[in-house]
């Protein structure tokens, strides 16, 4: 007998909301997540805590982030039971109409995801910074967007935070977590308001942020679905009932090696992870049918940041949710590119680590790029009150390409087709940074190596109208493997061109209510 009706692999948000949808549904459903259970008593947060994802040695190391370093890209990405929401931004936007005017399956349309838009955005309580808690940043990237004469441009975002209307940045010891104001979220889970301590990408406090814990996978748990943290999948191979899904489990003096089994099986592990596990198991033999397609097409989003010191203003990036607004140039006003460019943040916690890190020769790569972008910088931390990290997205060429390298995830990944588009990127930032006084520091890993760092990626099992465009169908279904899906970034065959979770969780939203409909 199989061990559920479905099993879900991985517990971001293409995990998420899959593994509500069908445990409300009435089907058993089994989560197997990697990364840790997190909480606010075992955030990381000091040297010696578990902060890093070791892909060659989880066992030893299964911590919040997981870089991975190809040649002239990295990636950054979450593990743990929430996936990419434990580290976002809390940023949920949607998709501009445009997006999906060519390159997806008929089935996938901006009308047709329209409702699943707005039922994420309901799941995961979306809203604006209060206008009484602008931080300055926001001000900031207002008053750039005005002086360029894009002032119609500016727009405040949605983020999965709550506040509290009373809370203000002109009081006593504003940010002492008791400032925080319990509440309970429309799920019933006890959560607190934001008190704007910035720490948004290590995890919030005072539980504040939205993340998939709190929300969707609480309500999976509520029907029923098991969600088991330290299960790392190694391996899925068909069978005439189904698949068997090979998983490490880690966490114990030894990792045990465990069989679990079902009729359907949703890959949700994330751009990375779900292409990796196909790639996998497609060379082992176990899912022999996976198109040729798999591995092409990923995309970064074309993500850029953009440090910028601005002597006369106290921008305290550490004060406030990482991201608040955008100046949205998606339309190719600037250098003909689609562009749209956020202010960032950059937690306290994560400027002592840069602070410390500038001091010593640094092995890590990592740590390399970070301290080579801000180095400069870095005077002194209160120089780093002065700084404006200038974030964007835009619509790269999604050209890389991922296949398997002794045994590893490689990464090929040429700039040549997405150059222009990022120098356009990059020069977005300068013209926004200089016209508020501002003294932009254009990262060195680009200017010199042309290397880029996406938290964004997408693509891998990209979808298509058949085997020969892709690797899933317009319904998430892997062709020529009937039951087995995949329902997260890895399946977007194209860049966003901005925060891509919205669109990854509507799509997961599309993806259920279809398998929900067949049943
Ligand atoms: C620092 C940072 C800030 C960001 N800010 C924003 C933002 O503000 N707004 C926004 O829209 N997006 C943001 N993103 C991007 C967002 O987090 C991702 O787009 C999103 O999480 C992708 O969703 P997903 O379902 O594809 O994968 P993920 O959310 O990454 O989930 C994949 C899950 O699968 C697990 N997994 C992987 N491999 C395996 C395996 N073999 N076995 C078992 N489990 C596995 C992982 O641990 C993870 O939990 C940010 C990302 C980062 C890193
Ligand atoms: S700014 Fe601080 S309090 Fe607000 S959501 Fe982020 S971490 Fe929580």
């Amino acid at each position: 007998m199989a061990d559920a009706d479905v099993i879900v692999i991985g517990s971001g948000f293409g995990g998420a909301v899959t593994a509500c949808r069908l445990a409300m549904a009435g089907a058993s459903v089994i989560v197997l997540e990697r990364g840790r259970q997190w909480d606010v008593n075992n955030f990381p947060r000091k040297p010696g805590d578990p902060w890093i994802w070791d892909d060659v040695h989880p066992e030893r190391r299964n911590g919040w982030f997981d870089m991975r370093v190809f040649p002239f890209m990295t990636v950054a990405q979450g593990a743990g039971v929430g996936g990419g929401s434990l580290v976002y931004a809390n940023i949920s936007v949607e998709a501009k109409p445009d997006t999906f005017d060519s390159g997806w399956p008929a089935e996938i349309t901006c009308d047709g995801l329209a409702p699943h838009y707005a039922e994420v955005g309901r799941m995961m309580e979306v809203k604006p910074v209060p206008a009484n808690q602008w931080p300055e940043r926001t001000r900031l990237l207002r008053d750039a967007a005005v002086k360029v004469g894009w002032g119609d441009r500016f727009r405040q975002l949605g983020l999965a935070v709550r506040f509290d209307p009373a809370w203000i940045y002109e009081q006593d010891d504003a940010h002492n977590h008791d400032k925080s104001r319990p509440e309970t979220n429309i799920h019933g889970v006890e959560q607190g308001t934001c008190v704007h301590l910035g720490e948004c990408d290590l995890g919030c406090p005072v539980k504040a942020r939205n993340t998939l814990d709190f929300n969707y996978l609480a309500v999976a748990r509520k029907h029923g679905a098991r969600i088991l943290p330290l299960h790392l999948v190694r391996d899925i191979k068909t069978t005439p009932a189904g698949y068997e899904v090979r998983t490490d489990i880690l966490g114990g003096p030894a990792v045990v090696s465990h069989v679990f089994t079902a009729p359907m099986v949703i890959v949700a592990a994330g751009s990375l992870g779900s292409t990796e596990l196909l790639l996998k198991s497609r060379a082992s033999g176990g899912l022999a049918n996976v198109s040729a397609r798999l591995g092409m097409g990923w995309s970064s989003n074309g993500d850029f940041l953009t440090p910028a010191i601005h002597p006369f203003r106290d921008v305290r990036p550490s004060r406030g949710p990482t991201i608040t607004a955008a100046i949205d140039l998606l339309d190719g006003v600037y250098k003909g590119q689609a562009i749209f460019v956020e202010d960032g943040g950059l937690p306290n916690v994560a400027q002592d680590a840069l602070q410390r890190a500038s001091e010593q020769p640094q092995q890590d790569e990592f740590m390399k790029h970070a301290v080579g972008t801000l180095l400069p910088a870095l005077g002194s931390i209160d120089l780093l009150r002065r700084v404006m990290p200038w974030f964007a997205q835009s619509r790269d060429a999604a050209d890389g390409r991922f296949s398997l390298k002794n045994g590893r995830l490689f990464l090929d990944w040429k700039i040549a087709a997405s150059e222009k588009t990022i120098d356009a990127v990059a020069s977005v930032h300068r013209k926004l940074a200089s016209e508020t006084g501002g003294l932009p520091l254009t990262p060195l890993p680009w200017t010199i190596g042309r290397t880029l760092i996406t938290p964004h990626p997408l693509g891998g099992c990209n979808m298509g109208t058949s085997a020969a465009d892709g690797v899933v169908d317009g319904h998430g279904e892997v062709f020529g493997h009937p039951g087995l899906f995949v329902a997260d970034g890895a399946i977007v065959p194209k860049a966003i061109g901005l925060n891509p979770s919205r669109t990854i969780a509507a799509l997961a939203e599309h993806i259920a209510s279809g398998i929900v409909a067949q049943r």
